[in-house]
């Protein structure tokens, strides 16, 4: 199955594309850490995108498609991928849906994660992310078993800047207005299913697989 997961940030799309991924064998592909990637590879992308956050410049959308395609040519996507963080606009939409036409590997789903501004500031403010493999921890709902230390890799975890409370309001702003006329768009190729980015990870899980059987994805 081939999914975009869409939602504003604090939504659980990385947690559920994790999820997902493993229970499906789906290839989960972060445009944040495929960018990272590329760029420490030294791929011939990733050395076009350096350039651009050199200058302190957006990566243009056609790199950043480019980057996803050049994974997926590397990748086993058999069963199916999972866009987490990409597209963001209806312009990356389109150049997306271009380059995955002429792969032959059209979307099947873009599910809607609907979050309300109280779940994403108490996720938010209490997020503590791994600054050597990523993992998101929280405060209160997943602590980790040494305050301040990666259970998984021992890395130190950080409070990211752009998790204090005043950043997120504005983010939750800035995605709402960027990203409807996208939703707008998936909505008219009938792509869309909106599940409730307020459930605990567990009860988002089993809406998704209900969906997933509904529509005959499993
Ligand atoms: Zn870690």
């Amino acid at each position: 199955m081939r999914l975009v997961l869409l939602g504003p940030p604090g939504a659980g799309k990385g947690t559920q594309a994790n999820v997902l991924s493993q229970k499906y064998g789906l290839l989960h592909i972060s445009t944040g850490d495929l960018l990272r990637e590329a760029v420490k590879n030294k791929t011939p992308v990733g050395q076009e995108a350096k350039k651009f956050m050199d200058k302190g410049e957006l990566v243009p959308d056609e790199i950043v498609t480019q980057m996803i395609i050049e994974k997926f040519k590397h990748s086993d996507i058999s069963p199916g991928f999972i866009l987490d963080g990409f597209p963001r606009t209806k312009r990356q939409a389109q150049i997306l849906d271009q380059a995955l036409a002429e792969l032959n590997l059209p979307l099947d789903m873009v599910l809607y994660f609907e979050t309300g501004e109280d779940t994403i500031l108490k996720r938010l403010t209490g997020r503590r992310v791994c600054q050597n493999c990523g993992y998101n921890f929280h405060i209160v709902n997943i602590p980790p078993k040494n305050e301040g230390i990666c259970d998984y890799c021992s890395g130190k975890l950080y409070h990211r800047q752009d998790d204090k409370e005043e950043t997120i309001r504005n983010r939750i702003k800035v995605y709402n207005e960027q990203t409807r006329e996208l939703i707008d768009y998936y909505q008219i190729k009938g792509l869309i299913k909106k599940a409730s980015g307020d459930l605990e990870v567990e009860a988002l899980f089993s809406i998704l697989q209900k969906i997933f059987k509904e529509t005959r994805l499993i």
